[in-house]
C-alpha cells in the first residue's frame, strides 16, 4: 500500500484554506491543497477585458442582483460553482466558488472583529481568536479610510471620499437620534503601502472589476508565498467529490484521482463543504440549518454634494455602521456606506426608469451625491436549510427564508434608520430592498463548534461523527453576528491550524 500523500490535505484555496496552511507548513507538516479551480483569468488582462469580459458578458441584461455579482470576474468565479456543485436554491441564491482564491477574488474586503460578547456561546475564548486576528491582519494588510482634513494618527489609511467625509462630519457634529447608532470610517483589506508582489491602492476606483495591482487582499496572493515552501503542494482543477475512511482518509476527485492523508481539512466554503459531506451526514428531512445574513440595500442622496464630482478613492466601503434594534447580545445590524459616484455608470443607468442617454446624463449630474447603504442582520434572523434535492437525487437544495417576526422587525429597523439618515442630512430614495437570501454570501453555522450530535464539531473543528475530518470554513462558526464574517473565518482557521500543528501526526495509513 502506498504511503499518505501528505500529513494534511486541505480542500479549498480560499481565505479559510490558506489561513489553515500557513501554521501547518511553518511547523514542518506536509500539506497538499486541492482546489476545484485554477489560475485562469487572474493576471495580465487588459482593462477592457476586465470591464466588458472576454465574451462581452457585461453587455448582458442586468439581472437585478448586486452590480458586484454581474462583473465578468464575478461571473467567472460563480458560474462554475453553479454548474458543478450540485447545489440549487429555492428562495435562495447559492453563492459559492470553484476558483483558485475562492470568493476572495470578488469580495468587498470589509473587515470586522468579533468581541467577547459576540462569541459568548462559542467553546473558545476571545483571547485565542484575538491572537489569530492579529496574525491574519498582519499577513493580509488592512487599512482604514481617513478624512485627511482631520488628519490620521500613524495607522495605514486611504482617503475617505468627499461625500462619505461629509456624512461622517455631520454624524460627529449632531447627536445620533438613536444612542446605539455608530458610524465610522470603514476598515478594508486594501493596501495603503506596497508589499512584495502587491502595489498600494491607486485610488482609481476600478475595484469592482478585480484589482489588477493586488491592493485588495485575495487569497491567491498567499498561494504564491505558500508555494515557496517545500512542505506545500497545490493541485488545481481537482474538484473533490468523495471522502472515504480507511485507516486515514481518501479524497476522490472529479477526474478519477485519489489522495490520502491521516487528516483532511475542509475549507471549501460553507456550501462547498456541505456538498462534500452530504453522503457522510444523516441529513434526514430537516437537513442542515444554514445561517445567513438577511441584507437590506438603501439608496441615499446627499443634497450638499449635488453636482459635485466624486473625489479619488477606492469603490469599496467608505463608512461602516451599526445599529442596535433589540436588547439581545446579537440584536444589532452592521453595514457599510458606498459612494455610487465611484461605481460603474451602467450599474446605476440600467436600474433607472429612464433611457440610457437620459440615465447617463442623470448619473453625471447626481452620481457624486449618491450613496448606497448595505445593512446586514445577524444569522438568527434567517431561516434557511440545506436539504437533499429529492428531484435531482444526489444534489442539494438550499431553501431560504427569514425568521419568524422578521418582517415587522425589518420595518421597525427601516424606521430607525430613516431617522438617522435625516439627522445626517441624507434623503432616502425610493428602491430600498431586501435582497434574496444568499446574495449576502455571509454563511455559517451548519457544523457548529461545540455542538453535540452528528452535525457538531469540536472546538478544533473535528467532526463528532468523523474523527480525522476537520472543518475550518464558516460552517463551524456556532452563530453568525451581523458583522463581516471573513476575518473571523480566517482567524479561526489560523487558530485551529496552530493547534493541529502542535499535535503529533497519527501514524495511520
Ligand atoms: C460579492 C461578495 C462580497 C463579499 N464581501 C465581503 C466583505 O466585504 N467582507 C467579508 O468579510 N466577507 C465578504 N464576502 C464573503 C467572503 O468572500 C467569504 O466569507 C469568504 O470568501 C469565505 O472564504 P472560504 O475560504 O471559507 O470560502 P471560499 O472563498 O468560497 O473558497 C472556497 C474554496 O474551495 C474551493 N472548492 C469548493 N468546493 C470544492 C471541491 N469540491 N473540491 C475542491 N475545491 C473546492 C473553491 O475553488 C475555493 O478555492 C463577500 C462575498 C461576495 C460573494
Ligand atoms: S482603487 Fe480599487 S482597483 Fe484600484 S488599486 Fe485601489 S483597491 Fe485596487
Amino acid at each position: 500500500m502506498n504511503g499518505p500523500d501528505a500529513d494534511f490535505i486541505i480542500i479549498g484555496s480560499g481565505p479559510a484554506g490558506v489561513s489553515a496552511a500557513f501554521p501547518l507548513i511553518a511547523a514542518g507538516r506536509r500539506v497538499l491543497m486541492l482546489d476545484g479551480g485554477d489560475d485562469a483569468g487572474s493576471q495580465g488582462e487588459s482593462r477592457s477585458v476586465r470591464v466588458l469580459g472576454s465574451n462581452l458578458e457585461s453587455l448582458r441584461k442586468d439581472d437585478g442582483s448586486s452590480p458586484k455579482l454581474q462583473t465578468p470576474a464575478a461571473r467567472g468565479i460563480l458560474e462554475p460553482f453553479r454548474r458543478q456543485s450540485g447545489i440549487t436554491g429555492d428562495g435562495f441564491i447559492p453563492i459559492g466558488s470553484l476558483a483558485r482564491g475562492g470568493l476572495s477574488n470578488i469580495w468587498g474586503a470589509q473587515i470586522s472583529y468579533l468581541d467577547a460578547e459576540d462569541i459568548a456561546a462559542w467553546p473558545i475564548d476571545v483571547a485565542s481568536l484575538q491572537t489569530s486576528y492579529e496574525r491574519v491582519a498582519n499577513r493580509i494588510g488592512i487599512s482604514s479610510n481617513a478624512d485627511f482634513t482631520t488628519g490620521a494618527h500613524g495607522e495605514p489609511v486611504l482617503p475617505l471620499g468627499a461625500t462619505a467625509a461629509d456624512v461622517l462630519h455631520r454624524h460627529q457634529a449632531a447627536k445620533p437620534a438613536d444612542g446605539s447608532f455608530r458610524l465610522f470610517p470603514a476598515v478594508n483589506a486594501i493596501l495603503s503601502e506596497e508589499r512584495p508582489g502587491r502595489a498600494a491602492c491607486d485610488l482609481r476606483g476600478d475595484c469592482l472589476y478585480g484589482c489588477p495591482s493586488g491592493a485588495i487582499y485575495n487569497s491567491r496572493q498567499d498561494l504564491l508565498l505558500l508555494r515557496k515552501s517545500p512542505h506545500f503542494r497545490l493541485l488545481d482543477n481537482m474538484q473533490a467529490m468523495s471522502l472515504t475512511r480507511s485507516s486515514g482518509w481518501t479524497v476522490g476527485t472529479a477526474d478519477g484521482s485519489s489522495f490520502s492523508a491521516p487528516r483532511i481539512i475542509l475549507a471549501a466554503g460553507v456550501l462547498g463543504t456541505a456538498a462534500l459531506l452530504a453522503d457522510l451526514l444523516p441529513l434526514g428531512e430537516q437537513g442542515l440549518r444554514l445561517l445567513n445574513s438577511p441584507t437590506l440595500a438603501v439608496p441615499l442622496l446627499c443634497p450638499t454634494r449635488l453636482l459635485r464630482s466624486p473625489t479619488p478613492t477606492h469603490s469599496l466601503a467608505q463608512l461602516g455602521l451599526s445599529l442596535r434594534y433589540g436588547s439581545g447580545a446579537s440584536d444589532y445590524v452592521t453595514g457599510a456606506i458606498y459612494e455610487v459616484g465611484t461605481l460603474p455608470a451602467q450599474s446605476f443607468v440600467n436600474r433607472m426608469p429612464l433611457g440610457r442617454k437620459a440615465g447617463r446624463a442623470a448619473f453625471e449630474l447626481i452620481g457624486g451625491s449618491l450613496l448606497v447603504a448595505t445593512i446586514y442582520y445577524p444569522g438568527d434572523q434567517s431561516h434557511s436549510y440545506i436539504r437533499r434535492d429529492e428531484t435531482a437525487g444526489k444534489g442539494l437544495t438550499v431553501r431560504g427564508g427569514f425568521a419568524e417576526g422578521f418582517g415587522p422587525r425589518a420595518e421597525a429597523l427601516k424606521k430607525m434608520l430613516r431617522r438617522e439618515w435625516k439627522r445626517l442630512g441624507l434623503i432616502q430614495l425610493p428602491g430600498a430592498s431586501l435582497a434574496e437570501p444568499g446574495i449576502d454570501a455571509h454563511f455559517a453555522g451548519t457544523l457548529p463548534m461545540g455542538a453535540a450530535g452528528p452535525f457538531g464539531t469540536s472546538s478544533d473543528g473535528e467532526m463528532n461523527l468523523h474523527p480525522g475530518l476537520y472543518v475550518v470554513d464558516g460552517s463551524i462558526l456556532p452563530d453568525l453576528s451581523s458583522k463581516y464574517v471573513t476575518m473571523t473565518i480566517m482567524a479561526n482557521a489560523d487558530r485551529i491550524a496552530h493547534r493541529l500543528a502542535e499535535t503529533e501526526a497519527p501514524s495511520a495509513l
